[in-house]
């Protein structure tokens, strides 16, 4: 099989890059280990409502489980900072869907599709890389192109046998574990995070309504605490009186919330989303980030094949760092800052964030909200809450 380009992976990231590489009238072929594209959902599928217009993807009733009009935060005393939008500003997907149908419009765009076949090595020739080897439906195939793109997710394997390194220290990932489960009780127009060394080091327990009485329901917490996301979860359940027993499904997963990946762009090989680290530290979101990537690779990938100058793919890497990169490093320091906020901090905080523009937290412009923080008496009066605070602008 020859192709200008191969792309390993139909997660989010995978699909935008092959769909715009066969707008541009090149040939590509996509391919992911899975049997069903989408299947099984390793994401709470929440995602700004912006996504669509900014990546031309339909707004399709068949992946858009449930619109969202805003968060609710609690603090671990049981403080609440609501933030309620009229307009809807996220929805909550149907994964197992939506990555389907990426994959489909790349499909539709020229693209060939694989399922179940899955990327097991690099393929050399007189020191270049030229292809992979892959097990398609239990047979050894090879594919042979001029540009290997991995968007093999958090867990990738193939960029590194390209020799690019994507190595990050453990503490630099997130554990979560996740429910599909049925719950009662919480706004189903609002996502719900919860906050606190005990509930969740580091992170947050989410409510991400699918339905009036159905959710995602997970935790995400340092992927070095020595004890496990799944503990904490079912004993936050447990202390709320959460019936856990209408478990519809478990997904477990690691996200890369820090890390990113220095050389985007090895010679003709490219690395895209989770892969390649491009996951909001201070969140986790990944799609996002994944797509804005998928979209940046993909326009360099075309001029390279355009201009037949492989050396143009380094533009990728200048980009995304040039671009994105600020951005990112700064979430990185707010996510490393917040890390060390005490649960006095957060009851605080949350309390003040009430009122405030979530949305600008959430992008990495929140130094409007740093200053109001900055202005308050109790934060005045602590030299360490003024120096968390002050690191942050
Ligand atoms: C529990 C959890 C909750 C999350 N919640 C959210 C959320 O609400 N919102 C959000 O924006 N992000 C969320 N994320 C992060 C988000 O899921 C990822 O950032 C996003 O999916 C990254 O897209 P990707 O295309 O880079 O990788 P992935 O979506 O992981 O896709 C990678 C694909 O590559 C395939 N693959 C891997 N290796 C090979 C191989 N060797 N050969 C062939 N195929 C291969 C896999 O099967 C997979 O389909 C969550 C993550 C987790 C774990």
């Amino acid at each position: 099989m020859r192709y200008d380009v191969v792309v390993v992976g139909a997660g989010v990231a995978g699909p935008i890059v092959a769909r715009n590489v066969a707008r541009a009238g090149f040939s590509v072929l996509l391919i992911d280990k899975k049997a069903a594209i989408g299947t099984p959902k390793q994401c709470a599928e929440g995602i700004s409502v912006n996504v669509f217009e900014q990546f031309d993807i339909p707004y399709d009733r068949r992946f858009i489980n449930r619109e969202i009009y805003g968060a609710r935060l609690y603090s671990p005393s049981g403080y609440t900072a609501e933030l309620r939008y009229k307009k809807v500003s996220g929805v909550i997907l149907e994964r197992k869907v939506f990555d389907k149908m990426l994959a489909y419009y790349a499909a539709k765009a020229g693209a060939d599709v694989l399922a179940r076949t899955e990327a097991l090595d690099v393929i050399r020739k007189d020191g270049k890389i030229v292809g992979i080897k892959a097990k398609h439906e239990g047979e050894l195939i090879e594919i042979y192109a001029d540009i290997i793109v991995t968007a093999d997710g958090v867990e990738s394997t193939i960029a590194r046998k390209a020799g690019i390194d994507t190595y990050a220290p453990p503490h630099e990932f997130d554990s979560s574990y996740e429910y599909e489960m049925l719950i009662e009780g919480y706004d189903p127009d609002l996502i719900h995070l919860w906050f606190g060394n005990e509930v969740a080091p580091r992170g947050y327990v989410w409510v991400f309504p699918k339905d009036e009485d159905r959710a995602n329901v997970g935790i995400g917490i340092n992927a070095d605490n020595p004890r496990t996301a799944k503990y904490y979860l079912d004993r936050w359940l447990k202390e709320n009186n959460i019936n856990a027993k209408k478990l519809l499904e478990i997904n477990v997963g690691l996200v890369p919330v820090g890390g990113f990946v220095k050389e985007l762009a090895k010679e003709n090989v490219v690395v895209v989303g989770d892969a390649a680290r491009q996951v909001n530290p201070m969140h986790g979101g990944g799609m996002a980030e994944a797509m804005k990537a998928g979209t940046m690779a993909a326009k360099w990938i075309v001029r390279a094949l355009e201009e037949e100058d492989i050396g143009l793919l380094q533009n990728y890497t200048k980009e995304w760092w040039e671009k994105e990169g600020p951005r990112m490093e700064r979430l990185l320091k707010l996510r490393r800052a917040t890390e060390k906020l005490t649960d006095e901090d957060l009851d605080l905080f949350i309390q003040l964030l009430s009122g405030m523009d979530l949305e600008k937290l959430a992008s990495g412009n929140y130094a409007e909200v740093i200053k109001v923080l900055l202005k308050n008496p109790k934060v005045i009066m602590s030299k360490r809450r003024l120096e968390i605070l002050r690191a942050l602008l």
